[in-house]
């Protein structure tokens, strides 16, 4: 594009808080074919509410949250956080946690009050030979209303399934529907489980999902997608999709985002509005119109 057009789209950008980085990213914005978006804290809000805590026959709710609560303490993700809002809301008292460990992808581990306690996902579970039982329904029941379910075990054994909700952002449907209105294939990455990210995918018009991707191997999904010289963006807010928006053609930071996200990409949504994705992408268009 010619300097002209480049500053114009710039500043047309930058007046709907849409800051290109470069006038790459502007010109990379006119060829995308495809949307990466990455599920928590970009196509929904991140602000992880927990619903409801099932414990498993002859648990005490109390005594299994202040377990939990302790592990989750010492985690920075932002379902930990969540955990732990909950069982302070249910006068649940604080208790240390020894030898903690986070496990990327799959959750974290504790010894609580001598108890090893794991809190995590599926794939944690069958890490630690945890055996779901009767739970192993409900969880599948809960998923399927798009909710996250974390699985609470001490000491080997399942001992409550924690609900979680994060809700879409307002504006994720229609950003999806003005993407496929542009030509654009969307298609959500996340590292949750698949049943919840085809819920919420299903309630956002999005027909693709990669789910259950662990937090390395985000970057080499938009690899495979890039196959046959596909031109593809990817929408994160996390740390976790620093590499793989270093990867893509097009690296869009969500403004609410972490700093390494923010720092890795070529365009910043300054109002952390899904919508301005597609707006983006015309800005882009528009700019390439112009030099022709
Ligand atoms: P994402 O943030 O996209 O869900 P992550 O790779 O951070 O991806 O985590 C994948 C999954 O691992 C989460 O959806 C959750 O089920 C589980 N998990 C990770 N960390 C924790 C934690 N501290 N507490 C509970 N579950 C966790
Ligand atoms: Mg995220």
């Amino acid at each position: 594009a010619t300097p002209t057009a480049i500053m114009v789209g710039t500043g047309l950008g930058a007046k709907r808080g849409v800051l290109f980085k470069n006038a790459m990213a502007l010109e990379a914005s006119a060829g995308i074919q495809t949307v990466v978006m990455d599920k928590t804290g970009t196509l929904t809000k991140g602000e992880p509410e927990v619903t409801e805590v099932i414990t498993a026959p002859g648990r005490d709710r109390h005594e299994v949250l202040r377990l939990v609560a302790a592990v989750e303490r010492e985690s920075e993700h932002p379902l930990a956080g969540a955990v732990v809002r909950h069982a302070e809301a249910h006068a649940v008292g604080p208790v240390r946690a020894r030898r903690f460990e986070n496990v990327p992808g799959h959750g974290a581990t504790a010894v609580v009050d001598g108890h090893r306690v794991a809190v995590g996902n599926l794939r944690l579970a069958e890490r630690e030979g945890v055996f779901l039982g009767p739970l192993a329904a409900r969880r599948d029941e809960l998923a399927a209303t798009g909710r996250t379910v974390v699985i609470a075990a001490v000491d080997g054994l399942a001992a409550a399934l924690i609900a979680i909700a994060d809700a879409p952002r307002e504006t994720s449907a229609s950003a999806v529907h003005e993407l496929h209105a542009l030509g654009v294939e969307v298609v959500m990455l996340t590292g949750d489980n698949r049943a919840t990210a085809e819920r919420i995918a299903q309630r956002l018009g999005i027909d693709t999902v990669i789910a259950e991707v662990l937090p390395g191997d985000k970057a080499a999904t938009i690899v495979e997608l890039q196959r046959g010289g596909r031109k593809v963006a990817m929408v994160g807010d996390g740390v976790n999709d620093a590499p793989a928006l270093a990867q893509a053609d097009l690296g869009i930071a969500i403004g609410a985002g972490t700093d390494v996200a923010i720092e890795t990409a070529d365009l910043v949504l300054m109002r952390s509005d899904p919508l301005d994705v597609p707006t983006a992408l015309r800005i882009g268009r528009g700019t390439l119109r112009k030099m022709r």
